[in-house]
């Protein structure tokens, strides 16, 4: 093997829910001609240009992986709008300028199917990003994330570099954020129902139930990201999703919670809280494109692992 072929990839957010499934992927995969570095904000707070230019120089990778963001369900972006698109500017501009200055050959960035307008057609796909504004409730975030492809289209047009980035659902699995007040909707509702099971409490779902989400396995994601990254060629953003038919209400994500948690006791809805955007049913027509035969984790096993992961893992989880 050259050392031609040699790839170092940098993951960015490397210890988060995404990057530590990558970490999973790849650590199975043993592939030789590639080295991966995952970084937490511990290694490199990428909010600062300097620091993160340190750490390129460091690592010097050919390749990032760039998940690095301040993360959070509806409920923490509706408290910290300003601090979503502040923080995860800064971030985007300085990994994606550092890349560039370090002859990065390619970055995969990540945004994510809530970025899309709220008023639109569906099903979403990956040529809407900019038709009209986000919803209200997450639009510090949703701004910041849509200038990444501004800037990969930038960066593309004006240097010829061929950075990317996915667009994947909401995404759950091992290493999630399980705090109830700021993370996402799953991660939230496993937490809910472990302590409603152990203090013989209801459990409240927030909301009316009714709002309709796809969702993607962490292990899934991974391995789409670690193809988009090898294979796929093009600077326009990939939709990483399951299929339409796989969209599903609250109410069901939250039952089959109850499911795999063997949760007896009662259930309330919350209608004082938000429901958040009602849809953002996106299509996966371009992905099953390229990968016709991908197969998705059947949701309720996907549901079951995460649940004994966050039972095995109580305590040092992230909540
Ligand atoms: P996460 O679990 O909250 O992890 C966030 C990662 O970013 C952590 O490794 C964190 O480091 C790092 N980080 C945060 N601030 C940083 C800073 N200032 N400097 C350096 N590193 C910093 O997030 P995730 O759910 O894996 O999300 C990964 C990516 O997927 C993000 O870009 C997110 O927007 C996108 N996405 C997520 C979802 C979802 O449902 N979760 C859906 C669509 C898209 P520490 O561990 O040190 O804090
Ligand atoms: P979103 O998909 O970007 O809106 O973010 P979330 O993953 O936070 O999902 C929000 C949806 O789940 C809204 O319809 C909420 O009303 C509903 N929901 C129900 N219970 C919870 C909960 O415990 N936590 C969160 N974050 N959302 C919940």
């Amino acid at each position: 093997m050259s050392n031609v072929d040699q790839k170092v990839v940098l993951v960015t957010g490397g210890t988060g829910l995404v990057g530590s499934a990558i970490r999973r992927v790849v650590n199975e995969e043993k592939k030789q001609n590639e080295t991966f570095v995952f970084l937490s904000s511990k290694d490199c707070d990428l909010t600062n240009k300097e620091k993160t230019l340190e750490c390129f120089n460091k690592h010097k990778p050919t390749h990032v992986i760039h998940l690095a963001a301040l993360v959070g369900g509806l409920f923490k972006n509706l408290r910290q709008n300003l601090d979503f698109f502040r923080i995860n500017s800064q971030i985007n501009d300085n990994v994606l300028a550092v890349a560039h200055e370090t002859g990065v050959k390619k970055v995969v960035s990540c945004l994510s199917t809530c970025i899309f307008p709220d008023k639109t057609t569906y099903p979403i796909d990956e040529t809407m990003i900019h038709n009209g504004p986000p919803h209200n409730s997450n639009f510090g975030y949703s701004y910041a994330k849509r200038m990444i492809d501004v800037l990969n289209k930038g960066y593309s047009d004006q240097h010829g570099v061929k950075n990317t980035a996915v667009i994947p659902t909401n995404v759950f699995g091992p290493n999630d954020n399980y705090n109830i007040e700021d993370g996402h909707v799953l991660p939230g509702l496993i937490h809910k129902v472990y302590l409603a099971k152990k203090n013989n409490t209801p459990l409240t779902i927030w909301g009316s139930g009714k709002p309709l989400r796809q969702f993607i396995y962490s292990y899934d994601l991974a391995k789409l990201f670690l193809w988009v990254l090898r294979e796929y060629d093009e600077v326009d953003p990939i939709i990483l999703s399951v299929d339409e038919k796989d969209e599903m209400s609250i109410k069901d994500a939250a039952e089959a919670i109850i499911e795999a948690m063997d949760f007896k006791g009662e259930v309330i809805f919350d209608t004082t809280k938000s429901d958040g955007q009602f849809k953002k049913t996106a299509s996966n027509a371009k992905l099953r494109k390229y990968l016709p035969g991908f197969e998705f984790t059947p949701f309720k096993q996907a549901v079951k692992e995460s649940c004994d992961w966050f039972v095995e893992n109580f305590e040092s989880a992230r909540k």
